[in-house]
């Protein structure tokens, strides 16, 4: 009558199941922290493409910006020369009319060399206002192009980003939801076990690994045959002496439903 429970609490039968236990919470924490990584890494993906996207989208707005600047600035300009070319027209007028008046060969000469100082002037104004109307040309047609991909962009923006935004949304949520699932195996897994399991971790993005033939399933190193019968006895985890992985024994049978109920 009594052997029931006595047996059940004999250390020799408790601490294999024991550490089946272990294994599977183990397993299930390690199954969850990678479904963690990958939802992570999409997360940083996904947010990242939308940042780039949007600073893109800024710095054709600054050269926008500053396009049309040079713009009003070459149009001012243009528009200067182009008043000082009419002062200049009135003054060559002026000087005909003096030359027309003159009365000594000197006065001609002097009033001709002026006529001519001011045609080269009007000349040289002349000049610098078709330069600019090059630059002006040259700088709307960058402001067309700018503004093109602007609006190419933005409007690619306008169409992914509130897709985007809750797909990221459904990421978090995703992920939340893991994270509160990973509670109930944290609890299950003796405190100093995820102590070494969460330093592993953090050092090497996995912490579980295990053998079925005697090599690593992580780093695929060949174990001491030592340490491969001690953890087929499933009485403790191991320790990869390559990669320093927990490590414990998973039979050929349960590897291949493991596998089969795999995504
Ligand atoms: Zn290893």
């Amino acid at each position: 009558m009594a052997a029931g429970p006595a047996l059940k609490q004999s250390p020799e039968i408790r601490e294999p199941v024991n550490i089946i236990e272990q294994i599977a919470s183990l397993d299930s924490l390690a199954a969850i922290d990678a479904e963690l990584k990958d939802l992570d890494e999409e997360l940083a993906r996904d947010s990242g493409e939308l940042e780039q996207k949007k600073t893109e989208l800024e710095s054709l707005e600054e050269k926008m910006a500053s396009h049309n600047a040079s713009i009003d600035e070459m149009d001012r300009m243009r528009g200067e020369l182009i008043s000082e070319v009419r002062q200049m027209s009135v003054q060559v007028e002026r000087s005909r009319e003096k030359l027309a008046r003159c009365r000594t060969e000197r006065e001609a000469n002097a009033a001709q060399r002026e006529v001519e100082e001011i045609r080269k002037l009007y000349r040289d104004r002349e000049l610098e206002i078709e330069k600019l109307v090059g630059l002006v040309d040259q700088a709307r047609m960058d402001l067309e192009a700018t503004t093109a991909t602007r609006d190419e962009i933005a409007k690619e923006l306008g169409s992914s980003e509130g897709e985007v935004s809750s797909r990221l949304a459904a990421i978090r949520k995703a992920a939340k939801e893991k994270r509160d699932a990973r509670k109930k195996f944290v609890s299950e897994v003796q405190p100093q076990l995820y102590r070494r399991y969460e330093l592993i971790r953090k050092r090497r993005g996995t912490a579980l690994a295990w053998t079925t033939e005697g090599d690593c399933s992580s780093c695929h190193m060949r174990l001491p045959p030592m340490v491969f019968q001690q953890l087929m006895q499933r009485t403790d985890f191991g320790q990869c002496p390559s990669c320093h992985r927990i490590l414990f024994y998973r039979p050929a049978q349960e590897l291949a439903e493991s596998q089969s109920s795999g995504p």
